[in-house]
């Protein structure tokens, strides 16, 4: 079988990249996404313009308001930006000085409060505003007991992550409801929780005061967009204390093009047939599935909505019988080769997985024949 081995950018091409085939879904460190058409030309038809950009992002704002049900909203740099931003807002408000302040907090309540099976690395982003992280849920008694009892004067927001490995035993509407028993806003980071497009809204409806979507994952926008949402007066402090003004948010620059490109990926998002396009995900899967069958010592299964992977993912489990290659001697040679085919090896020793949410048509059967191949020797 011949493949056309360009990466589809003549740029690229001549920095000699390789073409890669994702079967990791939407991560930054492939790329993210890619975007469809319609978004690709609502950013070359941006990319020709003046506007008034703090008119824009307002306006894009009750785009995103509308699609949440949220109060107001924001086009932010990445989900990233969504979280730097929601602490910012929660310390400096709207005032000024204090926007010029930070990330010296003296005078502000700081500290953002972190369940302890929340901790992650994009804490890093609250830290850049100037917060500082306080962890709960290791004490005594009740979680909900130890959150009331984490809650102080110094208290700026707690936050609350949604992802693959974060569980809490405390539903979202119930630590909104001890937060806000004490005045205290809640943050949401639901960076990669769309698809199901059900969460645009849902976090929101239990009463989270901010949450920050990455546009540029599953929603299919720029990279570098995300989405911020939530109560008006901190929507507004947000962007406040985000470029274009001068504020702790002034590198985290999202541009008009950007803008239009994601209102345009969120269009396309919230009018899609999600149920089409997972049917469509899992018979990729189906084929990937069908190179592991009649090995002895492997297991292959269609895993849908397994809580660690996007969509209906490709799972193979090797067992003691099993004697190729290692799943990450498999990984390593499958990313070796040309195109480069990127799949993920799960928490289990003895695990890979493909999942089709990144792949184009055709994709499936190139990562099916090179998974026969690999696992055949
Ligand atoms: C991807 C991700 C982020 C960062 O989002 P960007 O849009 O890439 O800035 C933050 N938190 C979680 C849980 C994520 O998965």
């Amino acid at each position: 079988m011949t493949f056309d081995n360009s990466t589809g950018s003549p740029q690229f091409d001549s920095l000699g990249l390789k073409r890669v085939i994702n079967g990791r879904s939407w991560v930054t460190v492939l790329g993210g996404s890619r975007m469809p058409s319609e978004v690709q030309q609502a950013m070359a038809d941006a990319a020709d313009t003046f506007i008034d950009f703090h008119e824009l992002n307002r306006r894009a704002g009750e785009r995103i308001a509308q699609y949440t049900g949220a109060e107001a909203g924001l086009v932010v740099a990445g989900a990233s930006t969504g979280l730097l931003v929601q602490a910012a807002a929660c310390m400096a408000g709207q005032d000024p000085d204090r926007i010029l302040q930070l990330p010296d907090t003296a005078g502000m309540k700081d500290e953002i409060l972190i369940y302890e099976k929340h901790r992650f690395g994009f804490e890093i982003c609250y830290r850049t505003a100037g917060a500082k992280i306080k962890e709960w849920g290791r004490g005594e008694g009740s979680l909900a007991e130890q959150l009331a009892g984490a809650i102080n004067e110094d208290t700026a927001a707690v936050t609350y992550v949604f992802g693959p490995g974060f569980p809490c035993d405390l539903s979202l509407r119930e630590v909104v409801a001890i937060a806000h028993e004490h005045e205290v806003p809640v943050v949401v980071d639901g960076a990669a929780m769309l698809p199901p497009a059900d969460n645009l809204t849902k976090y929101i409806a239990d009463g989270a005061d901010l949450v920050t979507f990455s546009g540029g994952k599953g929603v299919r926008g720029p990279q570098s967009t995300g989405i911020l949402a939530g109560r008006a007066d901190l929507v507004e402090a947000a962007r406040l204390n985000m470029s274009p003004h001068a504020s702790v948010g002034r590198a985290c620059k999202v541009a008009k093009e950007e803008i239009a490109g994601l209102l345009a990926a969120l269009d396309r998002f919230v009018t899609m047939d999600h149920e089409a396009e997972w049917a469509t995900w899992r018979g990729w899967s189906e084929a990937i599935v069908a190179a592991g069958e009649n090995l002895s010592g492997v297991r292959a299964v269609i895993e849908d909505g397994h809580p660690n992977r996007q969509g209906p993912a490709a799972a193979f489990y090797f067992d003691d019988d099993w004697d190729g290659p290692s799943a990450s001697e498999i990984q390593d040679r499958l990313a070796a080769g040309n195109p480069s085919i990127h799949v993920g090896v799960g928490n289990e020793v003895g695990e890979i997985y493909v999942s089709p949410v990144a792949l184009e048509p055709g994709e499936a059967e190139l990562v099916a024949e090179a998974l026969w191949t690999v696992l055949r020797g």
